[in-house]
Protein backbone atom coordinates (compact mmCIF):
# COMPACT_ATOMS: atom_id res chain seq x y z
CA UNK A 1 0.00 0.00 0.00
CA UNK A 2 2.95 2.33 1.22
CA UNK A 3 4.59 1.10 -2.25
CA UNK A 4 1.84 2.12 -4.41
CA UNK A 5 1.08 5.68 -3.09
CA UNK A 6 4.86 6.44 -2.73
CA UNK A 7 4.43 4.99 -6.71
CA UNK A 8 1.82 7.00 -7.19
CA UNK A 9 3.13 10.87 -5.52
CA UNK A 10 6.15 10.02 -7.53
CA UNK A 11 4.46 9.66 -11.10
CA UNK A 12 2.52 12.64 -9.64
CA UNK A 13 5.97 14.74 -9.41
CA UNK A 14 7.85 13.25 -11.81
CA UNK A 15 5.21 12.10 -14.86
CA UNK A 16 6.42 8.84 -16.36
CA UNK A 17 7.85 9.95 -20.36
CA UNK A 18 7.08 8.18 -23.10
CA UNK A 19 10.45 6.24 -24.49
CA UNK A 20 9.52 7.06 -28.04
CA UNK A 21 8.22 10.90 -27.71
CA UNK A 22 9.40 11.90 -24.35
CA UNK A 23 6.10 13.64 -23.56
CA UNK A 24 4.32 12.50 -20.81
CA UNK A 25 2.62 9.24 -21.10
CA UNK A 26 -0.85 9.10 -22.03
CA UNK A 27 -2.79 7.74 -20.48
CA UNK A 28 -0.41 6.92 -17.10
CA UNK A 29 0.34 3.65 -16.68
CA UNK A 30 0.92 3.03 -20.30
CA UNK A 31 5.14 1.79 -20.69
CA UNK A 32 4.59 4.42 -23.57
CA UNK A 33 1.69 6.86 -25.03
CA UNK A 34 -1.26 5.00 -27.27
CA UNK A 35 -0.86 7.06 -30.06
CA UNK A 36 2.78 6.14 -30.44
CA UNK A 37 2.06 2.50 -29.70
CA UNK A 38 0.27 2.97 -33.20
CA UNK A 39 3.09 4.53 -35.21
CA UNK A 40 5.58 1.92 -34.21
CA UNK A 41 7.22 -0.12 -37.29
CA UNK A 42 8.41 -3.57 -36.12
CA UNK A 43 10.60 -5.55 -38.79
CA UNK A 44 7.55 -8.23 -40.24
CA UNK A 45 8.30 -11.38 -42.45
CA UNK A 46 9.72 -11.15 -44.62
CA UNK A 47 12.75 -10.65 -43.38
CA UNK A 48 16.60 -12.47 -43.35
CA UNK A 49 16.98 -15.70 -41.61
CA UNK A 50 20.53 -14.91 -41.38
CA UNK A 51 20.37 -10.81 -39.96
CA UNK A 52 16.80 -10.23 -39.53
CA UNK A 53 17.08 -7.04 -41.90
CA UNK A 54 13.79 -6.83 -43.64
CA UNK A 55 13.62 -8.17 -47.58
CA UNK A 56 12.16 -6.46 -50.62
CA UNK A 57 10.59 -9.94 -51.63
CA UNK A 58 9.04 -12.66 -50.39
CA UNK A 59 11.02 -15.21 -51.48
CA UNK A 60 14.00 -14.26 -50.87
CA UNK A 61 15.64 -15.76 -47.64
CA UNK A 62 18.94 -13.66 -47.24
CA UNK A 63 19.86 -10.40 -47.95
CA UNK A 64 22.30 -9.36 -50.36
CA UNK A 65 24.47 -8.50 -47.29
CA UNK A 66 24.27 -12.14 -45.53
CA UNK A 67 24.27 -13.91 -49.54
CA UNK A 68 27.62 -12.03 -49.86
CA UNK A 69 29.77 -12.61 -46.55
CA UNK A 70 31.06 -15.65 -44.58
CA UNK A 71 28.64 -14.74 -41.45
CA UNK A 72 30.37 -15.57 -37.95
CA UNK A 73 26.95 -15.49 -35.86
CA UNK A 74 24.36 -18.00 -36.31
CA UNK A 75 21.54 -15.80 -36.83
CA UNK A 76 19.93 -12.70 -35.25
CA UNK A 77 16.64 -11.18 -35.25
CA UNK A 78 15.74 -7.49 -34.73
CA UNK A 79 12.69 -5.68 -33.25
CA UNK A 80 12.25 -2.13 -34.59
CA UNK A 81 12.71 -0.21 -37.84
CA UNK A 82 15.02 2.24 -37.53
CA UNK A 83 12.84 5.12 -38.62
CA UNK A 84 12.37 8.89 -37.64
CA UNK A 85 10.01 7.51 -33.92
CA UNK A 86 13.03 5.43 -32.87
CA UNK A 87 15.72 7.38 -33.87
CA UNK A 88 14.06 10.37 -31.76
CA UNK A 89 13.94 7.71 -29.10
CA UNK A 90 17.16 5.75 -29.47
CA UNK A 91 19.52 9.41 -29.49
CA UNK A 92 17.46 10.51 -26.04
CA UNK A 93 18.24 7.03 -24.94
CA UNK A 94 21.94 7.17 -25.96
CA UNK A 95 22.94 10.79 -25.75
CA UNK A 96 19.96 12.14 -24.03
CA UNK A 97 20.40 10.58 -20.45
CA UNK A 98 17.15 8.49 -20.96
CA UNK A 99 18.26 5.16 -20.00
CA UNK A 100 15.11 4.13 -18.07
CA UNK A 101 14.50 3.46 -21.69
CA UNK A 102 16.19 0.45 -21.71
CA UNK A 103 13.10 -1.35 -19.90
CA UNK A 104 10.69 -0.62 -22.26
CA UNK A 105 12.84 -1.81 -24.97
CA UNK A 106 13.88 -4.97 -23.08
CA UNK A 107 9.44 -5.32 -22.70
CA UNK A 108 9.39 -5.09 -26.72
CA UNK A 109 12.32 -7.81 -27.30
CA UNK A 110 10.84 -10.04 -25.05
CA UNK A 111 7.13 -9.54 -26.49
CA UNK A 112 9.02 -10.62 -29.97
CA UNK A 113 11.31 -12.55 -29.14
CA UNK A 114 10.70 -14.81 -25.67
CA UNK A 115 9.77 -17.94 -27.29
CA UNK A 116 13.36 -17.55 -29.35
CA UNK A 117 15.18 -16.59 -26.56
CA UNK A 118 14.18 -19.92 -24.77
CA UNK A 119 14.91 -22.20 -27.87
CA UNK A 120 18.15 -20.33 -28.04
CA UNK A 121 18.98 -21.20 -24.55
CA UNK A 122 21.84 -18.85 -23.87
CA UNK A 123 24.42 -19.25 -21.46
CA UNK A 124 24.75 -15.40 -20.95
CA UNK A 125 23.78 -12.06 -23.01
CA UNK A 126 26.71 -10.24 -23.83
CA UNK A 127 26.30 -6.21 -25.07
CA UNK A 128 28.39 -5.20 -27.95
CA UNK A 129 30.79 -2.81 -26.00
CA UNK A 130 32.09 0.63 -25.93
CA UNK A 131 35.61 1.75 -26.32
CA UNK A 132 36.82 2.94 -22.96
CA UNK A 133 36.93 6.56 -23.85
CA UNK A 134 33.19 6.88 -25.17
CA UNK A 135 32.45 4.71 -22.38
CA UNK A 136 33.90 7.53 -20.26
CA UNK A 137 32.63 10.24 -21.99
CA UNK A 138 29.09 9.03 -22.50
CA UNK A 139 29.03 7.76 -18.53
CA UNK A 140 26.74 4.11 -19.78
CA UNK A 141 26.73 1.84 -22.67
CA UNK A 142 23.18 2.05 -24.03
CA UNK A 143 23.86 -1.88 -25.18
CA UNK A 144 24.59 -2.68 -21.62
CA UNK A 145 21.64 -1.59 -20.27
CA UNK A 146 19.06 -3.04 -22.14
CA UNK A 147 21.29 -6.43 -21.82
CA UNK A 148 21.09 -5.89 -17.92
CA UNK A 149 16.55 -5.26 -17.82
CA UNK A 150 16.36 -8.21 -20.18
CA UNK A 151 18.43 -10.30 -18.22
CA UNK A 152 16.16 -9.29 -15.19
CA UNK A 153 13.30 -10.34 -17.22
CA UNK A 154 14.33 -13.25 -18.36
CA UNK A 155 16.83 -14.66 -16.21
CA UNK A 156 19.38 -15.05 -18.06
CA UNK A 157 22.68 -13.37 -16.73
CA UNK A 158 24.45 -10.76 -18.48
CA UNK A 159 28.32 -10.57 -18.61
CA UNK A 160 28.68 -6.86 -19.55
CA UNK A 161 32.74 -7.51 -19.54
CA UNK A 162 33.28 -10.71 -21.65
CA UNK A 163 34.09 -8.99 -24.54
CA UNK A 164 36.44 -4.82 -24.94
CA UNK A 165 36.78 -2.70 -27.59
CA UNK A 166 40.47 -4.07 -29.00
CA UNK A 167 41.38 -0.17 -30.22
CA UNK A 168 39.58 3.10 -30.88
CA UNK A 169 37.87 2.34 -34.17
CA UNK A 170 36.20 5.56 -36.42
CA UNK A 171 32.70 6.33 -36.10
CA UNK A 172 31.73 3.79 -38.55
CA UNK A 173 29.10 6.29 -40.42
CA UNK A 174 32.20 8.08 -41.66
CA UNK A 175 33.11 4.98 -43.38
CA UNK A 176 32.97 3.44 -46.82
CA UNK A 177 32.09 -0.60 -46.68
CA UNK A 178 35.82 -1.69 -47.36
CA UNK A 179 36.64 0.74 -44.76
CA UNK A 180 34.60 -0.34 -42.30
CA UNK A 181 35.26 -4.33 -42.76
CA UNK A 182 39.05 -3.36 -41.99
CA UNK A 183 38.33 -0.93 -39.36
CA UNK A 184 36.31 -3.98 -37.76
CA UNK A 185 38.71 -6.28 -37.65
CA UNK A 186 40.25 -7.57 -34.36
CA UNK A 187 37.58 -4.61 -33.06
CA UNK A 188 37.24 -7.25 -30.18
CA UNK A 189 38.95 -8.78 -27.17
CA UNK A 190 38.31 -10.84 -24.83
CA UNK A 191 37.39 -8.80 -21.36
CA UNK A 192 37.51 -12.11 -19.27
CA UNK A 193 38.61 -15.75 -19.85
CA UNK A 194 37.45 -17.12 -16.60
CA UNK A 195 33.97 -18.34 -18.25
CA UNK A 196 33.36 -20.56 -20.37
CA UNK A 197 30.12 -20.75 -22.72
CA UNK A 198 28.92 -22.87 -25.22
CA UNK A 199 26.02 -19.92 -26.61
CA UNK A 200 25.96 -16.33 -26.40
CA UNK A 201 23.06 -14.04 -27.17
CA UNK A 202 24.70 -10.65 -28.40
CA UNK A 203 22.76 -7.42 -27.41
CA UNK A 204 23.03 -4.35 -29.09
CA UNK A 205 20.78 -1.13 -30.36
CA UNK A 206 21.59 -0.16 -34.06
CA UNK A 207 22.03 -2.50 -36.87
CA UNK A 208 23.77 -1.71 -39.97
CA UNK A 209 25.38 -4.41 -42.19
CA UNK A 210 26.57 -6.53 -39.06
CA UNK A 211 29.82 -6.26 -39.02
CA UNK A 212 30.00 -5.44 -36.17
CA UNK A 213 28.41 -8.20 -35.16
CA UNK A 214 30.51 -10.44 -36.78
CA UNK A 215 33.26 -9.12 -35.35
CA UNK A 216 32.39 -9.51 -31.81
CA UNK A 217 31.15 -13.49 -33.12
CA UNK A 218 34.39 -14.09 -34.47
CA UNK A 219 35.81 -12.93 -31.10
CA UNK A 220 33.62 -14.97 -28.94
CA UNK A 221 34.19 -17.97 -31.30
CA UNK A 222 38.21 -18.10 -31.18
CA UNK A 223 37.78 -18.01 -27.37
CA UNK A 224 36.06 -21.55 -27.58
CA UNK A 225 32.17 -20.33 -28.11
CA UNK A 226 30.23 -22.06 -30.14
CA UNK A 227 27.00 -20.81 -30.97
CA UNK A 228 26.66 -16.54 -31.30
CA UNK A 229 23.17 -15.86 -31.65
CA UNK A 230 21.70 -11.61 -31.60
CA UNK A 231 19.21 -9.50 -30.67
CA UNK A 232 19.36 -5.98 -31.98
CA UNK A 233 16.68 -3.24 -31.13
CA UNK A 234 16.44 -1.58 -34.49
CA UNK A 235 17.53 -2.02 -38.37
CA UNK A 236 17.31 0.55 -41.03
CA UNK A 237 14.49 -0.75 -43.65
CA UNK A 238 16.94 -2.49 -46.13
ZN1 LIG B 1 4.74 8.91 -27.03
ZN1 LIG C 1 20.91 -10.72 -43.75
Amino acid sequence: MAVKLLSGLLNFIYPARCPVCGDIIVPQGESCCLSCRGRLKYVEEPYCLKCGKPLAKEDEEFCSDCLRKNRLFDYGRVVFIYDELMSKSIYSFKYGGRQEYASFYAEEILKRYERQIKEISPDALVPIPLHKSRYRKRGYNQAELIAAELSKRSGVPVLPRLLERAKKTRPQKDLNEAERENNLKRAFKMGRNDVSLETVLLIDDIYTTGSTLDSAAGCLRESGVQRVYFIVLSTSQR
